[in-house]
């Protein structure tokens, strides 16, 4: 190489960088890594998190049962749970067993968390995207005195509820799920709400937003793009609130509730978790919010003794290089020549938020990246063995378990434990059917023919 043509990349040369951050090599290359996280310490409540705290999820969960009768009504779906947004918890053992077979890589229980299956929304966005706009409603009411905290929250469903919320817009970027939550959600109360939506985004969860009313704008950009245009839409606008998945503490703290609803439903099942039977929880991540947020959520309710690893395309690393170069938000995977082209539009995000890049960095175990390939393999083997048909962003912590050797070498004296591994998978129940048996040709082609 030419001296000259040197590239210098966030004011290192590559070569510096390979030297100080060897994860690049694979990033760059494409190639599925693992990386363990070297700053990850102790959980310590109140420690180093920046700007949350218990009490702030325990406030999130509150307000959540507040919500609860409203939800029931607006959502005839969430009626014989009354209200309650949360999805099943599934041991999977033919899954298990047809991963163990394929990856060698036998270990533990394996499970999977159906967040695919939540209700309203059909992905994990039904916990934080929900829970912002709720927020976004109750305080709206209060400050106009139609709302006390002691009321029933059917309330907000009244013609006088309405008017008021119609005064009012919804804005959010989005790569497809959050439109989708923000939108439904959104509807039911009387807002009118905007979608940005990024090139990456489904035509089906277009259609579907339109045909509820929501207004989306469609940009030729990717996500970061989708999310300034909303964010510089709604800054001129006093009568609009500005959903920012870059750096929204309510989306977080919604996606954080799931840790002690987790811990309830093992406790239902007399699932362990201590230090002789230690948790692993693998989470696809985009802009890092929702599994960000669960990953908090679980730290609080099982300490030490839950593992969470993030799983991201190998096209769109964004918090695996926000986390390994230590600079967060102020690099993008980009900016490593990582163009951000996936079929896991969920995902598809190449620079964090800041925010929870920051939180991420002495908690997460590690990350771990996947091809889109391997993601279509796995909605295949998936659907063969559980007959659960996901979206391919939500197939991604599958392949953490196809790496527990990793894992489990990553954390001393794990090999010797009883284990409870568990997948979440973030979204599918609404994927139209044909849209989802393209998905499976593609999977079994891979299946064949692999590389
Ligand atoms: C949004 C999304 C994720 C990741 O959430 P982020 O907050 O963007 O990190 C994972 N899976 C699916 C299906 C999603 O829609």
């Amino acid at each position: 190489m030419v001296e000259a043509m040197e590239t210098i990349i966030q004011g290192k040369s590559l070569e510096t960088w390979l030297a100080t951050c060897p994860v690049l090599k694979d990033i760059i290359s494409l190639r599925p890594t693992f990386w363990i996280n070297p700053d990850k310490k102790s959980f310590i409540p109140g420690g180093t998190e920046v700007g949350v705290s218990r009490a702030d999820v325990e406030d999130a969960a509150d307000r959540l049962e507040r919500f609860r009768p409203l939800l029931a009504e607006a959502f005839e779906e969430t009626a014989p749970v009354q209200g309650e947004i949360e999805s099943p918890l599934q041991q999977i053992p033919v899954m298990q067993k047809e991963l163990s077979s394929r990856y060698h890589c036998s270990a533990g229980t394996l499970y999977v968390k159906l967040d695919s299956h939540l209700p309203i929304s059909g992905s994990i966005k039904a916990r934080g995207g929900i829970y912002e706009i709720l927020k976004f409603a109750e305080t709206t009411a209060i400050n106009y005195g139609l709302l006390k905290l002691k009321d029933n929250y059917k309330k907000l469903l009244s013609p006088e509820c309405r008017e008021l919320f119609g005064k009012y817009s919804i804005v959010v970027g989005s790569t497809g799920n959050l439109g989708l939550s923000i939108g439904i959600i959104s509807i039911a109360l009387g807002f009118s709400v905007t979608v940005h939506m990024s090139a990456d985004a489904k035509q089906w969860k277009k259609d579907k937003l339109r045909s509820l009313g929501v207004n989306v704008v469609e940009h030729d950009a990717d996500y970061s793009v989708a999310v300034a245009q909303g964010r510089a839409e709604a800054e001129a606008d006093s009568h609009c609130h500005f959903v920012d998945d870059e750096a929204s503490k309510d989306l977080f703290l919604g996606y954080a509730v799931a840790g002690e609803r987790l811990k309830r439903q093992f406790a239902e099942r007399a699932i362990v978790v201590d230090a002789t039977h230690p948790l692993f929880v693998y989470l696809p991540c985009g802009v890092g919010g929702g599994p960000g947020g669960i990953t908090y959520g679980l730290k609080l309710a099982f300490g030490d003794n839950v593992h969470c690893f993030f799983g991201e395309p190998t096209q769109a690393p964004a918090m695996l290089v926000g986390l390994a170069t230590g600079l967060h938000d102020t690099v993008s995977a980009t900016d490593f020549g990582v163009v951000n082209k996936t079929i896991a539009d969920g995902l598809a995000v190449s620079r964090p938020s800041g925010f929870v890049s920051r939180i991420m960095q002495h908690l997460l175990a590690g990350v771990f990246t996947v091809n889109d390939k391997e993601m279509y393999r796995l909605l295949t083997l998936f659907w063969r063995c559980e007959k659960i048909c996901l979206e391919p962003s939500a197939l991604v912590g599958f392949s953490g378990y196809s790496r527990v050797k990793a894992v489990l070498e990553s954390v001393p004296g794990a090999e010797q434990q009883h284990a409870s591994h568990l997948v979440w998978a973030t979204g599918g129940s609404m994927v139209p059917e044909l849209v989802w048996q393209d998905y499976n040709r593609q999977g079994k082609k891979y299946l064949v023919h692999p590389g």
